[in-house]
């Protein structure tokens, strides 16, 4: 029974009542024990005179006195018991009440809470669809919260479920090749000559720069990492990314121009990260634009932002792929941005990166063979910030 009572809201909540009404009855029996005496012997001693006209009796004699009141504190006690029923039945029926109202919904987020842990993230409970979120009372608002937090638990496993396919996908193919190359040269089939260990180091180092990028982006979506905002000049940053990608464009015959205008407001942003984006930007632009093209920088102020473009004259890309670019591991060619290296992360990294500065960043292309334009947008610093 104990037992019971412990482990079950209902019961206490019948208890909590008992208790309430068993208080009410013991007060109620002590103060009628005491005052009835002296309060019937007053009422009696006020009704005298009116006795003594009707009946022509005078005082009451002692023993019709006391019998009146024993069957007065007979009826008071009597009522009062029946009292003491009518409250014990009200309290049988509140308390069921309360428990429906109260204990089937937790009840009902208990038995939904074990189900996600044992792996069901479908589950849910039951909300009153009809009702407005304002509207719902405490475990109406806390059931709702409760299908968000599943939501949002089915969301992250979702992901996590995608990401280690991506991954394990995106692992197999160098090290397929890797081990292929590695039967080959212990079979005597590939010859043990520079070229092959070439071969083989370039896949590694493709490895790693996978992992590394993997690394980057799992940081990024867990947002674990702190921006350190400063008001920074969109010259000195296009400055650094050209600097630092002169060279490779010198050797692949790419010209590299930047068209900043001096007056231009400072951005608010983290310097390391945007140039990040920056560089991978101007990197994919040189990555996919052949020998003998042009990829321009450009920046304009508007509205409270300032517009950063990247503009190339490479080989595009077909309208439809566009709204997927930023997603992980998409890649327009597979094969081609492959045999660059590409993991198709660096996009969705740095789309990440513009939007944590509450910036946006877009693509455009007029399609393949056109040539593409890589934009972002970061909010100029304001005096009010
Ligand atoms: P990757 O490392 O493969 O370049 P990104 O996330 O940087 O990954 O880019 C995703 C995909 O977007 C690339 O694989 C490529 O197909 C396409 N892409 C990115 N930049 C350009 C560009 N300047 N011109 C054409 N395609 C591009």
């Amino acid at each position: 029974m104990l037992s019971q009572v412990r482990r079950r809201f209902g019961w206490k909540i019948f208890l909590t009542y008992m208790i309430v009404i068993l208080v009410g009855i013991v007060v109620l029996a002590t103060s009628v024990e005491f005052t009835i005496p002296t309060a019937f012997n007053r009422h009696m001693a006020g009704m005298s005179p009116m006795m003594e006209n009707v009946t022509g009796l005078g005082m009451m004699g002692g023993d019709i006195g006391m019998d009146l009141y024993t069957n007065f504190r007979a009826a008071v006690i009597e009522a009062l018991t029946r009292a003491a029923l009518a409250a014990l039945l009200a309290a049988v029926i509140a308390s069921l009440f309360v428990t429906r109202q109260v204990v089937a919904p937790v009840r009902a987020m208990m038995v939904a809470s074990q189900r996600i842990a044992e792996g069901h993230y479908d589950e849910r409970v039951r909300v009153m669809s009809d009702v407005s979120k304002a509207e719902l009372d405490e475990l109406g608002q806390l059931a709702l919260s409760f299908n968000q937090m599943a939501s949002r638990l089915e969301h992250t496993e979702e992901i996590r479920r995608q990401l280690i396919g991506d991954v394990s996908h995106e692992l197999r193919t160098p090290l397929t090749t890797i081990k292929g190359s590695m039967e080959g040269l212990m079979d005597g089939v590939l010859p043990a000559e520079v070229e092959t260990f070439q071969f083989i180091h370039a896949e590694a180092d493709r490895l790693q720069r996978l992992v590394e990028d993997l690394q980057e982006l799992s940081q990024v979506e867990a947002g674990s990492y702190v921006l350190d905002l400063h008001p920074i000049t969109v010259s000195s940053l296009v400055e650094t990314v050209t600097t630092r990608l002169g060279r490779q464009f010198e050797e692949k015959d790419v010209s590299l121009e930047a068209e900043i205008p001096t007056e231009l407001p400072a951005v608010l942003a983290d310097e390391d990260r945007i140039g990040q984006v920056l560089l991978n930007l101007v990197g994919n632009a040189l990555q996919y634009t052949p020998s003998g093209g042009r990829v321009s920088v450009k920046a304009q102020p508007k509205d409270d932002q300032v517009h950063i473009t990247v503009t190339d004259t490479g080989i595009g890309i077909p309208t439809e792929h566009l709204p997927n670019l930023f997603t992980r591991f998409y890649r327009v060619d597979k094969s081609r941005s492959r045999a660059g290296g590409g993991s198709g992360i660096g996009l969705t990294v740095a789309k990440h990166l513009v939007e944590a500065h509450s910036g946006q960043i877009w693509a455009e292309s007029p399609g393949p063979g056109q040539g593409s334009t890589f934009a972002f947008a970061l909010p100029v610093v304001t005096s009010r910030r």
